[in-house]
């Protein structure tokens, strides 16, 4: 049993955990971050899994960090939530380590688990779509992360999606994260407290009485009462939600969106809407299979599980040393019919890692 610890670096907490093969975590420490200085981040990084590893046999340590990693999946180059600019991640942590690390985007993480253990398993196009205070999102092509050429690729987030419409915190207007994340949801739903505060009566009492008052868990909790208010904006933010999956599988034509990200907790109350504005909206609908839409099944240990077994791939399995107890004919065709991450590209963007023979 080859174990890896994955590192979950939020701009809130650390988390981290001792992964087997099957994804299952079997020891698992949190710590919040120190967000403010990099140096106490990297710290607090090498601090639990110092602990993680005492006594263990571990074959490799992944972290997955809230930012735009680079292609080379070592320096961290803009986290919007810490403290990281240009920051040589994987160095820094390696210095305080001794090991070797590897650095992953946290949505990239979360898809690959989901991938493999959660709710896309067994498909090889995926996209994960997690819908939080805003959108975050990670591609998955034949089984493999797509992380484009600097490593920033799927910030679907940003794409423009209404002409002048709502102002973004990235500066432009009528992003796609503006009508179809946490904070559309509670604007919605405040804006609609506001004008029809008699319709909105349910929100209100549940959120102190003020517009204000009203937060994601009070949508939530008034829509699965069945309050109609509440259940309007869930059909709305849902809408966007599926008329932009519809726009990325007129790009992608994935198998599976994967919806994760806070919001997604509120399952088929958002999923619903979704799926039927995703179906009125796919070019081709009728003559194409519909993609799955799927809530996420991991949870918050999806980005533990998935830095952990991306950095489990990057290191030589027993499958792939010419140590094996199978003949090299069947292990190329075990090799090639597995979905597994052998087949992941090398960092340097180079041969996949599997295709080595001895
Ligand atoms: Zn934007």
């Amino acid at each position: 049993m080859t174990l890896a610890i994955g590192v979950d670096v939020g701009g809130t907490k650390v988390a981290a955990g001792v992964v087997d093969e099957h994804g299952q975590i079997i020891a698992k420490l949190k710590r919040s971050t120190p967000a403010a200085s990099p140096r106490l981040t990297e710290q607090a990084i090498a601090d639990v899994v110092t602990e993680l590893l005492d006594g263990r046999q571990i074959a490799a340590i992944g972290l997955g960090a809230a930012g735009f990693v680079d292609s080379a999946r070592a320096t961290m180059l803009f986290a919007p939530n810490l403290a990281w600019r240009d920051e040589p991640l994987k160095q820094r942590v390696e210095e305080r380590l001794g090991r070797t690390v590897v650095v992953e985007n946290d949505a990239n993480a979360s898809a690959w688990a989901e991938a493999r253990f959660g709710a896309a398993r067994g498909y090889r196009d995926v996209m994960l779509v997690a819908v939080g205070t805003g959108i975050g999102a990670a591609i998955i092509i034949g089984g493999e992360l797509y992380r484009g050429r600097w490593g920033i690729a799927g910030e679907p987030g940003h794409v423009r999606v209404v002409p002048d419409g709502r102002l973004c915190g990235c500066g432009n207007r009528g992003c796609w994260e503006q009508y179809s994340s946490g904070n559309a949801l509670v604007a919605e739903a405040r804006e609609f407290a506001r004008r029809t505060p008699k319709g909105a009566m349910r929100l209100l009492q549940l959120g102190g009485g003020v517009p204000e008052g009203i937060s994601g868990p009070e949508i939530t909790q008034a829509a699965t009462e069945g309050d109609p208010a509440a259940l309007r904006c869930f059909q709305t933010v849902g809408g966007w939600l599926g008329q932009g999956l519809a726009d990325l599988a007129a790009v992608l034509d994935p198998a599976c969106f994967v919806i994760g990200g806070g919001v997604s907790e509120a399952g088929e109350l958002l999923i619903d809407p979704a799926r039927a504005a995703f179906e009125r909206a796919l070019t081709g609908r009728g003559h194409r299979p519909f993609a799955e839409i799927r809530v996420a099944q991991l949870g918050e240990d999806a980005g533990i599980v998935g830095a952990a077994d991306l950095a489990r791939a990057t290191v030589p399995s027993p499958l792939a040393s010419g140590r094996s107890v199978f003949p090299a004919r069947l292990r190329a065709l075990m090799t090639r019919r597995l979905p597994s991450s052998r087949s992941l590209l090398s960092p340097d963007g180079g041969a996949p890692v599997a295709s080595r023979e001895p």
